[in-house]
């Protein structure tokens, strides 16, 4: 069915994208996964088991923002959080992947931010519900321009860091990463098939914080890209047609 096909009832959703840095060109997105925990000061500093093995959550992919972009402050929070991350973007998949055959899928990297309404996800953690009201929400996952591997290889290392205001409030490196880019696809696809179009945010370093409006936040993974957003404010009223 195509997506002008007479049978829809209503006009098909947008099919949500990212830009392709320096290109016209766009990648199209089928899905966002996320890994939680995969940086150990960040498990330390929200006082989290060390041993864990990863585990995945996921967001909307039309929650995307893109760089230079205004990200309406979400509703019901008062600790809206950044999380500075890798992003990665597939473009194969598959079950089971191997390590070893894992970074054949990746089409090419980025950075987002994994918004997080910390207070909600914290509620849900300590009354066994899932995480979306905290993860998965309007414009919860700001991602700038990716770059092909042909362009950036397969970063293992370089220095992420985010600026909230000009001031430098996370910075890590990508070798801190307890799973690394092959080991997070192969865990992933033991548990769903990754396809072409999928991302995966792959953690955040310590240093979270918490977001204001009119906050300007600035992300780099050197070698990689760079994201700027601002916080917007809440948009209250909202009828769609
Ligand atoms: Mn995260």
């Amino acid at each position: 069915m195509s997506a002008t096909d007479a049978r829809y009832v209503i006009s098909p959703p947008p099919q949500p994208a990212l830009a392709i840095a320096g290109s016209s060109e766009l990648f199209p997105v089928r899905r966002i996964w996320c890994v939680g925990r995969n940086y150990l000061e960040h498990i330390r500093e929200m006082g989290n088991d060390e041993r864990e093995p990863p585990f995945f959550f996921a967001k909307f992919a039309d929650s995307i923002v893109p760089d230079g972009g205004q990200v309406p402050f979400p509703p019901v929070t008062k600790d809206l959080h950044f999380e500075v991350e890798l992003v990665v973007a597939l473009k194969s998949g598959g079950r089971n992947i191997p390590t070893s055959k894992a970074l054949d899928c990746v089409w090419g990297y980025g950075v987002g931010i994994d918004l997080t309404r910390r207070d909600l996800q914290i509620a849900s953690r300590n009354i066994k519900r899932p995480w979306e009201v905290g993860k998965s929400f309007d414009a919860a996952a700001p991602m700038g321009a990716l770059r092909p591997v042909s362009e950036v290889g397969h970063p293992a290392k370089g220095r992420i860091y985010l600026k909230q205001n000009g001031v430098v409030k996370q910075d890590g490196d990508l070798e801190q990463m307890i799973w690394n880019v092959p080991e997070t696809i192969n865990q992933l696809t033991q548990q769903v098939a990754l396809e072409a179009g999928d991302v995966i945010m792959t953690g955040t370093p310590a240093g979270v914080g918490q977001i204001a409006v009119g906050d300007k936040l600035e992300c780099v993974v050197e070698g990689v890209g760079t994201l700027t957003v601002t916080m917007a404010p809440m948009e209250k009223e909202y009828v769609q047609g």
